[in-house]
Formats: structure tokens, C-alpha cells, sequence
């Protein structure tokens, strides 16, 4: 199966870097191995980085979404069809970040919405350090996963990220092991609680502090479907390296 190589660029990126990086993109991807690589850039920045996408062939995706645009006004808001309508199929959600400074919208009715408009939700989930030190990081993942089995719509296919808070920028990860075991966790509470879906709609990517040195060991462990990279995705050359490795 394919693996997902997703950049989450956050809040950095100009013009000026958008074109240098996708230059030096254009010239050296050479992704054998077929993965499905999605950017994350800045909403403002969309279209600019919308114009590379069909010629190399990558996904594009929302950082986060604030309104469903249909039943609300919101100022500041952005609504998934206007992701959609510039070239987004996929959406981050409850990203450690947005969940930290309030800003998160991981609820039952904007999956709901997702699921209505087409846009493809990447749950974000993971343990903090506390969590990790009391040993609850099963109990505070189910917890996060619980609004997906509260939303109207069955989704046919789940996507999530399982991204420790403390392993995010700090340069540190869990074990291989601890990162297939997390996954396997995932994917069984999953597919006890909608079982209409298929192991093979369930896919779980790894983030937090992947790098050129680690990432081939993180793709290659059992029950890893992708990766979420932060800090080295905008290291073009670095970026571009993961998405060569043949695995
Ligand atoms: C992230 O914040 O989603 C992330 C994975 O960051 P980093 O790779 O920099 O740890």
C-alpha cells in the first residue's frame, strides 16, 4: 500500500520561498515509490502552491477550518468549500496547536460537514507529556477519537495522525514499537465502532520530529501508513529526500 507524505507547513512560507522550494521540487522529486504526498500550506498561499500540484502530482489540504459557511456567519471564517475550491481534498483537524490555544474544531458536525462536502479529515491524536508519564496515552486517545463515532454520516475512509504532543519540534520519538503498538490501538477502537469499515479504510499516519534519518524506519513499521512532517518539511532538500525513499 501507498504511504501518505504530508508537509504541515503551519504558519511559515512567503511568495518568494514558495517558488524557490517548488523549483527545487519540480527538479528533484522522483517518487518511485508512489506515495501520495500532500502540502499544508497557509489558507493564503493555496493558490500559489494549487498551480504545482497537478504537474507534480501532490495533494493539497486546509490547516484547519472555521465554518461550515452554510447555516453561520463568521468572520475570519473559511469554509470547506472554499478549501475545495481551491484544490484542497483534505483537512487537518485537532492539531495539538489549534487544541492548546483554543482554536480547535474537531467536533461530530464539522466532520459531518467534511464528510458532506468531500473534503478528506486528517484527525489529528496523541498523548502529552503528563499523559505519557501517568501512562493514559490509550485512555486520552479513545477519548479524542469519540467524535468520530458521534457524527451523522459513516465516513468510508478515516485518516488519522497520531502525533504525541511532546514529541512535536522537540527531536525526540517514541519506539518504533511503542509507535506500532499506538497504531494497532488505533486502528481495533476504530473498527469496533464502525464496523462497516475495513481495515483498509483506516489509515494512520505518525508525526512528531520525522526527519531524513528517521523517517525510512517510521514508514517501514508495521501498521504505519504515512507520515506528518512539521519543522522538515520546509527543508525542501530534506522534504523532498523522505519523498524519494523507496520502502
Ligand atoms: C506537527 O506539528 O504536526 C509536527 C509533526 O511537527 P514536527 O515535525 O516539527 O515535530
Amino acid at each position: 500500500m501507498k504511504k501518505i507524505i504530508a508537509a504541515n507547513w503551519k504558519n511559515n512560507g512567503s511568495k518568494e520561498f514558495i517558488k524557490n522550494y517548488f523549483d527545487y521540487f519540480a527538479k528533484n522529486l522522483n517518487n518511485t515509490n508512489k506515495n501520495e504526498i500532500i502540502f499544508f500550506p497557509p489558507d493564503l498561499y493555496m493558490d500559489q502552491i494549487d498551480k504545482y500540484s497537478k504537474k507534480l502530482n501532490f495533494s493539497l489540504g486546509g490547516q484547519n477550518f472555521t465554518s461550515s459557511g452554510d447555516d453561520f456567519t463568521l468572520t475570519g471564517g473559511t469554509s470547506s468549500k472554499m478549501f475545495i475550491d481551491n484544490g484542497c481534498s483534505h483537512i487537518l483537524i485537532g492539531h495539538s496547536e489549534m487544541r492548546l490555544y483554543g482554536f480547535d474544531t474537531y467536533t461530530p458536525a464539522n466532520l459531518l460537514c467534511f464528510t458532506r462536502d468531500h473534503l478528506q479529515a486528517i484527525l489529528c491524536v496523541g498523548e502529552d507529556h503528563n499523559d505519557k508519564k501517568n501512562n493514559h496515552t490509550s485512555e486520552k486517545i479513545s477519548k479524542q477519537l469519540k467524535d468520530l463515532y458521534e457524527n451523522e454520516f459513516i465516513p468510508k475512509k478515516v485518516i488519522i495522525a497520531y502525533e504525541p504532543v511532546w514529541a512535536i519540534g522537540s527531536g525526540k520519538i517514541p519506539t518504533l514499537d511503542n509507535i506500532s503498538f499506538i497504531h494497532r490501538f488505533i486502528k481495533n477502537n476504530i473498527l469496533e465502532k464502525l464496523p462497516s469499515l475495513k481495515e483498509k479504510d483506516i489509515m494512520v499516519l505518525y508525526g512528531g520530529s520525522v526527519n531524513l534519518k528517521n523517517a525510512k524506519d517510521i514508514l517501514s513499521a508495521p501498521h504505519v501508513d504515512g507520515v506528518l512532517i512539521g519543522g522538515a518539511s520546509l527543508e525542501v532538500k530534506e522534504f523532498t529526500s523522505i519523498c524519494n525513499l523507496k520502502i
